[in-house]
């Protein structure tokens, strides 16, 4: 039987194009979504098409009874998961920290953070060989804002993704002899409706010079990596980063 991934936001950009590469890896796949359950159905039908598995799962990340509510839904319907990818995640418009409400600031660490830290407490508990489980793979999506920092666009965004990168470390150490995997791919750049969220739908094309490559990178491109961290051919990583940044 092949093996069984959860990816978080995987009805668009990078999280789509993650959850196709690994049905055509041998995964079965689970395409979280948030609010776009056509863009979701039609990752899962791409995958179907292909002859791969897939099973579509709505659940916000910034909501913990909503990811306690998916992880059930997988044991039922699905079966036990060996990899969990926490891609789920998003920008806000252009805002200094002197302009930035509590509000806005929350929403970013649940989705972000949150959001990681909860879905992968659920995969650990299912997939620690201390608790019976069978080891797995855990792929987290964090950003080369991690290490830029932000500034002046986003300081909350890339903070929180600081903070993935050290759950990622510390993790990696945790459960590294439970049979549990922990990764990071830091992409820089992409061409996804992140940009447009934030209110810069021209961003990645706007950056391009600032790019050492001097072009954004695609979702696929990214998905290459985290899919890699995610299998057996990285059998060996863990506490590693991927950074696919075109050399940013
Ligand atoms: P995107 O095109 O905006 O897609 C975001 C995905 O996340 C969608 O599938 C969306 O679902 C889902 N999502 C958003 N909020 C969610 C929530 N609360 N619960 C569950 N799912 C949620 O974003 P992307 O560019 O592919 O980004 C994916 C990841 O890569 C993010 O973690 C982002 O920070 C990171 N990243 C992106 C870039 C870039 O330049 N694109 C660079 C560095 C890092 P719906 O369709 O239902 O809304």
């Amino acid at each position: 039987m092949n093996p069984i991934v959860i990816v978080t936001g995987a009805s668009r950009g990078i999280g789509a194009a993650t959850a196709v590469l690994a049905a055509r890896k041998g995964w079965r796949v689970v395409v979280n979504y948030a609010e776009n359950k056509v863009a979701a159905e039609s990752v899962a039908k791409k995958i179907q098409d292909a002859g791969g598995q897939a099973m579509v799962v709505q659940a916000d990340v910034a909501d913990e009874e909503q990811i306690l509510r998916m992880f059930k839904e997988v044991d039922t319907h699905f079966g036990p998961i060996a990899g969990l990818v926490n891609n789920a995640g998003v920008v806000d418009v252009t805002a200094t920290l002197q302009e930035m409400s509590w509000e806005r600031i929350e929403r970013m660490f649940r989705i972000n953070v949150f959001g990681t830290f909860i879905a992968t407490r659920e995969a650990l508990l299912r997939m620690s060989t201390k608790r019976g489980g069978q080891g797995g793979s855990i792929v987290n999506v964090s950003s080369v804002a991690a290490r830029i920092g932000g500034g002046g666009q986003y300081i909350d965004y890339a903070a929180s993704k600081g903070a993935i990168d050290t759950f990622t470390l510390g993790l990696s150490k945790e459960v590294a002899a439970e049979g549990v995997r922990v990764n990071a791919v830091r992409p820089g750049i992409i061409d996804t409706d992140i940009h447009a969220s934030g209110g810069l739908p021209t961003r990645a094309k706007d950056l391009t010079p600032l790019i050492p490559m001097q072009r954004p990178g695609h979702a696929d491109e990214v998905a290459q990596a985290i899919v890699w961290l995610l299998g057996k051919d990285s059998s060996y990583a863990t506490g590693s980063f991927i950074d696919v940044a075109g050399g940013r």
